[in-house]
């Protein structure tokens, strides 16, 4: 007999999660609360733009190829994957850094701004490099259920990569304000201040500027639809519009799940829903942790997020765009040591339509603004209205152009959208950073401790946030149930 396997949530890590364990031969039905899937990787359309909602990033382009090898197929199978060149612009209040494809470029970039930094800069990539190749060979890939996960022989000579913090790397390298912040940056997308993330997570530099940024034409839902098509292809039951209410347990063991009312049985169940939230759905005695516990935890970033349709092409663009033309440390402390809306923030805009022709009509620029803010924040439409302002200006200024004149239409997206849309906890947009303190092991576990055949995944467990550690999410929770559950 096949046995049945109950998941709730189509986020990435749940569709990589259903991929592997159909392959393995359970009968697997994934029910998801919304009209699509992808989770937070959602498409908006409209008027011939089109918009990712949530992540818009594509790096680690290995990791993509892995996951579809693994299934005898290729990302080339699905979608046309494209390097940028460049990767993106970062402005500053008085210059503008470009980030090329290529490390020989982004040498140059950084000899402009500071003589000699070109050195430094290929010696920390080559450790980045190191890094990387420990990380997702070794490290990632293990299950986070023991310490000595970490322990191997690359890891036990290097224990200074998890002690000694990013910016202290960084700083003891580079003085440019400028170059901090570049070499700074990529560990943002782990969910925690770099003064607070292991400099083994240099790793990401590496993924920046020795694997480059990426794009997929058509934009990062392509990916959602080649796993959703891949999941398809291996039986997988896709459920939408189906919210989950409650999993029940019978003698400690995970027996039902009810949808929309209805009990489903089955002989797993597994949530690719927030951690948080999919405990809720248990009656308290089987839950593993408290809210103290995740009141107690370091969240990674809620954000404020504005989609722009423009009847122009705009200029002094690329499809990626930092401004960082204000104080990093002050907005960093208003996300993390004194949560509240920042003074005045850095912020990220996105414009895939200056390299890819279908994301917008012809003649026109789709763009996207992303604010970082405490998750957990009030959200009023006042609020986002006062800050779409603040941003547009400060865009105007730094591009040298007048836009405001043409926006077509602006949707915004805040905390209340994402505890509406997908039960995020406190709203929160990148799920649970990766300090020292919430790594690996030290993360919420995939299996439950309190009930047999309840297991979780995605970004509040391990390895954490962003589209990549998803999919491997995916396959390290199914891994361990094949272990388990034979
Ligand atoms: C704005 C934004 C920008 C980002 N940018 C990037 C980026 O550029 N690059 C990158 O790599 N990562 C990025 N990320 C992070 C990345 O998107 C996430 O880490 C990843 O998508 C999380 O996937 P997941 O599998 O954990 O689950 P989620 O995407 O959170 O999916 C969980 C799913 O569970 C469903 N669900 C919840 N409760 C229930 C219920 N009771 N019943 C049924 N279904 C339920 C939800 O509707 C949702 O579909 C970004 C995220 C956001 C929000």
């Amino acid at each position: 007999m096949r046995k049945t396997i109950s998941i709730i949530g189509s986020g990435f890590s749940a569709l990589s999660a259903a991929c592997y364990l159909a392959k393995a031969g359970y009968t697997v039905s994934i029910y998801e609360k919304n009209d699509t899937v992808g989770g937070r990787a959602r498409q908006l359309k409209k008027d011939g733009f089109t918009f990712d909602i949530g992540p818009s990033w594509y790096w680690m382009p290995d990791i993509f190829d892995k996951f579809f090898n693994d299934f005898g197929k290729s990302t080339s199978d699905y979608y046309q994957l494209d390097k940028l060149s460049p990767a993106y612009k970062i402005f500053f209040s008085d210059d503008v850094i470009t980030i090329g494809d290529h490390m020989d470029k982004i040498c140059d970039e950084f000899e402009r701004i500071e003589t000699g930094s070109s050195k430094p800069l290929r010696k920390f990539i080559a450790t980045a490099q190191e890094n990387y190749d420990i990380a997702i060979n070794k490290v990632v890939l293990k299950p986070g259920l023991s310490p000595f996960e970490l322990v191997t022989k690359e890891t036990i000579t290097r224990l200074d990569r998890f002690y000694n913090t990013i910016s202290k790397e960084v700083r003891k390298n580079f003085k440019n304000p400028k170059l901090i912040s570049t070499l700074e940056f990529p560990v943002l997308f782990l969910g925690a201040k770099p003064n607070q993330t292991p400099s083994f997570y240099s790793f990401m530099n590496f993924a920046d500027f020795g694997l480059g940024t990426w794009h997929p034409k058509g934009g990062m839902y392509e990916i959602v639809k080649a796993m959703k098509s891949l999941a398809e292809s291996l039986g997988v039951n896709i459920h939408t519009n189906s919210n989950v209410e409650k999993i029940s347990v019978d003698n400690k063991k995970a027996k039902s799940i009810t949808v929309n009312g209805t009990i489903i049985n089955s002989d797993i169940i597994l949530s690719g829903a927030d951690y948080h939230h999919s405990e809720t759905l248990l009656d308290e005695n089987y839950r593993q942790y408290s809210e103290s516990y995740w009141e107690s935890r370091t969240f990674a970033p809620s954000s404020l997020l504005f989609y722009v349709g423009f009847n122009q092409k705009l200029k002094n663009l690329e499809h990626h765009n930092l401004f960082f033309d204000t104080d990093f440390e002050n907005h960093a402390e208003e996300i993390y040591d004194n949560p509240k809306w920042p003074k005045n923030p850095l912020f990220y805009a996105n414009f895939p339509s200056v390299t890819d022709a279908s994301m917008a009509p012809e003649n026109c620029e789709t763009g996207f603004f992303l604010i970082p803010i405490a998750p957990g924040l009030e959200d009023t439409p006042k609020l986002r209205q006062q800050y779409f302002d603040l941003i547009i200006n400060r865009f105007e200024l730094r591009t040298g152009q007048n836009v405001k004149a043409h926006i077509l239409f602006k949707e915004s997206y805040c905390v209340n959208d994402f505890i509406d849309d997908y039960n995020s906890y406190k709203g929160n947009a990148y799920g649970m950073a990766n300090t020292l303190m919430q790594t690996a092991f030290l993360r919420p576990k995939l299996k439950s401790k309190k009930v047999n055949g309840l297991y979780f995944t995605g970004q509040l467990t391990v390895p954490g946030p962003g589209v990549p550690p998803a999919l491997i999410s995916g396959k390290l929770v199914a891994e361990l149930i094949q272990k388990n559950e034979v």
